[in-house]
C-alpha cells in the first residue's frame, strides 16, 4: 500500500513513505515543480513511453489518481449505493482513457 509521488513533466515516479514527509506537497528534485500523488494502482511507464504518460496526465486531470474504480455500482430505488462489483482496470492508451473517463466520471475525485 501507499502511494507514489510522480512528476508528470519529467515522467518520473518516486516512492515516498508517508510518515517521513511533513507536508503533502513534494517538489520534484529535477524540475522543482510540485509532484502529483498517485495511489498504489499506478505502475509508472518507462520514461521513454511518452504516450503512456500522456494517458496518465489525462486521467489525473480528470480526477482519476489510480485508486480503485468499480466496474459496477449497484444502487437501490432511492439511489443509495448497495454494493460494488469488480475493480476495473486503468487504461494505458488514449482511446481507452477517453472512454474510461466518460464511463466512470461519477467516480472521479474532483479537486
Ligand atoms: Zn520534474
Amino acid at each position: 500500500m501507499g502511494y507514489k509521488k510522480v512528476c508528470l513533466d519529467c515522467r518520473k515516479a518516486f516512492n515516498r513513505p508517508i510518515n517521513l514527509e511533513k507536508e503533502n506537497k513534494s517538489i520534484c528534485p529535477q524540475c522543482e515543480n510540485p509532484m502529483t500523488e498517485l495511489y498504489h494502482l499506478f505502475q509508472p511507464p518507462k520514461q521513454t513511453e511518452k504516450k503512456k504518460w500522456e494517458v496518465v496526465k489525462y486521467l489525473v486531470e480528470n480526477g482519476f489518481r489510480y485508486y480503485h474504480v468499480w466496474e459496477t455500482i449497484n444502487r437501490n430505488s432511492k439511489g443509495e449505493i448497495t454494493s460494488y462489483q469488480n475493480y476495473t482496470k486503468y487504461p494505458d492508451n488514449m482511446n481507452d482513457a477517453k472512454e474510461f473517463v466518460e464511463k466512470y466520471q461519477d467516480q472521479a475525485l474532483k479537486q
